[in-house]
């Protein structure tokens, strides 16, 4: 730390102050405000005048003041310890800070961001004489019993390992020494240092072309997400949004679940801080946050700490990704953060955009999103990793038109739209399946037809086209009423009811029907659709339109979803011979 250079306050706006006197301070470098050494960052130089966006509250400050430079940029520490841990969106360690000092976080105090004291045991992968690149694994810490970290050379290295350990060790204990390129050694311990702002490199970015899997069947079936994808679940209150990221968080093909909370009220994150721990993994059978990384902010700090969480939050799924991970970032809400981009741009006196947004809303939203992706990993094996990125809007009133969610979605590649109508009406989950859509639908439907069943995507839009034909249908019947249908059109409405409340409808507290498999989703479908087409066939038959709405297998279709997997594709074929059954009876002519 470089303490020597010192400014001075001039004002003190909330939680933006001016300095003047900081020569030789860079952009998004960290001060420390004050003799309370309060943490700051700065986001605007002019000349020897800074303004710094202070994470702690500043209440008391005056012109005059010190502040002092640290010459290092906001950074996070990334190392074994950050699963499970719970920090705060300038990676404090709340748990820590809490079992030391209570419940208020004491300004200007440091604590380590990764335990300092806790003994990992460090495998060595790599040997003495090995010519190593940034990427490459030098060793492996069970961090926990779900995650395997690897201990990575650092990017930006190249060099020799000439010396590495193996055995027990905290994270500042060397691990490794490398000689570099110009013949420099350099010891390395398990603690890798990288600013938020920056991406952490890869080799290559990669197209996604698989899904990843969400067991739920709304989203999988008709709007999947890619593996690297980026969706954004706009929802106002009370829509089901926390219950979809659990679930998301719970049984999404993710290795690692980092869930960001800007939550505007602190109830809202002690909620998550709360509910998160209880949530079982499918996987191992133990807390979900044996894999997770929890980032919160609290209800006492300033708005500024929130604007810097969501790059702590993909700095970290970021490095995890760089090991070969499958990790997924939840932030909620976005709609939150944006309003600290707001707050701080005001101060600033900037020029304010629509609403009073910052004309940089878009540019910084798209930053956050970009850094998701499917990529092949630094190093020499050339192995791939990938960070999928879920952000939740919460717009003021569920108005969708209003500019973070407009911003967002010109960035997405999935929209999750929640409505408000669909949970008042308990269907759940309240995904509008008529303006949700889904981006990477070409590409993913071509791997599930690949690799789930051939007609997958035929079958899934004939589901869409369903939907679609619902909405047109209502609006006729509300005019003219039911009756005025013809019988063709009166079984589309039934098929249709069939789609959502038997296949769209999923209850996430049901242990059967939480997940379903890609598999158990084509046959769930195919038996409502092949339903659809023999009735259609036997309304052209004269069968009568009651019959078919009367015939006994409906009902055992409804039931599929609570058939457990294992027993799943039995059931299926004894209710599809009921069902040609009871057709042949029908087409018969058993109308008697
Ligand atoms: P939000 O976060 O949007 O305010 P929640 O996710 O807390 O809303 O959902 C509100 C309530 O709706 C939940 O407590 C639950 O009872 C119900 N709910 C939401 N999604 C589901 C679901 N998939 N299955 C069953 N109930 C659900």
């Amino acid at each position: 730390m470089n303490d020597n250079k010192v400014g001075v306050i001039s004002k003190v706006a909330g939680p933006l102050i001016i300095a003047k006197g900081m020569t030789g301070v860079k952009m998004y470098d960290v001060v420390r405000v004050s003799d309370k050494r309060l943490i700051g960052e700065v986001i605007e130089l002019r000349g020897d005048r800074a303004s710094i966006q202070v994470y702690e509250e500043t209440a008391g400050l005056g012109p005059g003041e010190p502040v002092y430079q640290t010459g290092e940029a906001l950074s996070v520490e990334l190392g074994p310890g950050l699963i499970e841990s719970i920090f705060d969106g300038i990676q404090r360690p709340l748990s820590v800070i809490y079992d030391q000092e209570g419940d208020k976080i004491p300004l200007g105090i440091d604590v380590p961001k990764l335990n300092r004291d806790k003994v990992w045991n460090f495998k060595k992968v790599a040997k003495v004489g090995d010519e190593v690149v940034g990427g490459d694994i030098l060793g492996e810490v069970v961090e926990t019993k779900a995650v395997l970290h690897k201990i990575m050379v650092p990017p930006t290295l190249k060099g020799k390992v000439t010396w590495i350990y193996e055995g027990e060790a905290k994270v500042e204990d060397t691990i490794a020494k490398i000689v570099d390129e110009k013949g420099k050694e350099i010891s390395l311990n398990m603690i890798q240092r990288w600013p938020v702002r920056i991406r952490r490199p890869y080799t290559k970015k990669l197209a996604p072309t698989q899904p990843m899997v969400t067991g739920q069947r709304v989203i999988d079936t008709l709007f999947p997400i890619a593996i690297g994808g980026i969706a954004a679940i706009p929802g106002p209150f009370g829509s089901g949004k926390t219950v979809v990221q659990h679930q998301l968080a719970k049984w999404a093909d993710a290795d690692i679940v980092i869930f960001v909370g800007c939550g505007e009220r602190g109830n809202e994150m002690t909620d998550v801080l709360m509910e998160f721990p209880e949530l079982v993994d499918a996987k191992t059978g133990d807390t979900i946050m044996k894999r997770t990384v929890l980032i919160a902010n609290t209800s006492n700090m300033p708005v500024a700490a929130r604007e810097a969480s969501i790059y702590t939050g993909i700095t970290i799924a970021e490095y995890y990704r760089d090991m070969g991970y499958k990790v997924a970032v939840m932030a909620d809400s976005t709609s939150r953060w944006a309003e600290a981009l707001r707050e701080m741009s005001s101060r600033l006196e900037e020029m304010p955009g629509e609403e009073g947004y910052p004309a940089y809303l878009s540019s910084r939203l798209a930053e956050f999103y970009e850094r998701a992706g499917i990529v092949q990993c630094l190093g020499s094996e050339g192995r791939q990793g990938a960070v999928s990125a879920i952000g939740a809007v919460s717009p003021p009133g569920g108005d969708t038109s209003e500019p973070v969610s407009q911003a967002t979605l010109r960035i997405v590649k999935v929209f999750w739209g929640l409505s408000a109508t669909l949970a008042y009406r308990r269907h759940f989950p309240a995904i509008d399946w008529l303006k949700s859509y889904s981006l990477y639908d070409d590409v993913l439907q071509e791997y599930f037809d690949k690799n789930v069943k051939k007609d997958w995507s035929k079958q899934v839009a004939m589901a869409h086209n369903i939907l679609q034909q619902e909405a047109k249908l209502n609006e006729i019947v509300r005019l003219v009423g039911a009756d005025s249908l013809e019988f063709q059109d009166r079984l589309t409405l039934e098929v249709a009811r069939s789609i959502r409340e038997d296949y769209l409808h999923q209850i996430a507290f049901h242990d059967v029907d939480t997940f379903t498999s890609l598999n158990k989703q084509y046959g769930m479908l195919n038996l409502i659709l092949t339903w659809y087409k023999l009735g259609q066939d036997a309304l052209n038959n004269n069968v009568g339109f009651q019959q078919i709405t009367k015939m006994k297998v409906i009902e055992n279709i409804g039931r599929m979803k609570y058939v457990a997997e294992k027993d799943f594709d039995n059931q299926l074929k004894v209710v599809q011979e009921e069902l040609a059954k009871e057709y042949q009876e029908l087409a018969k002519g058993g109308q008697q």
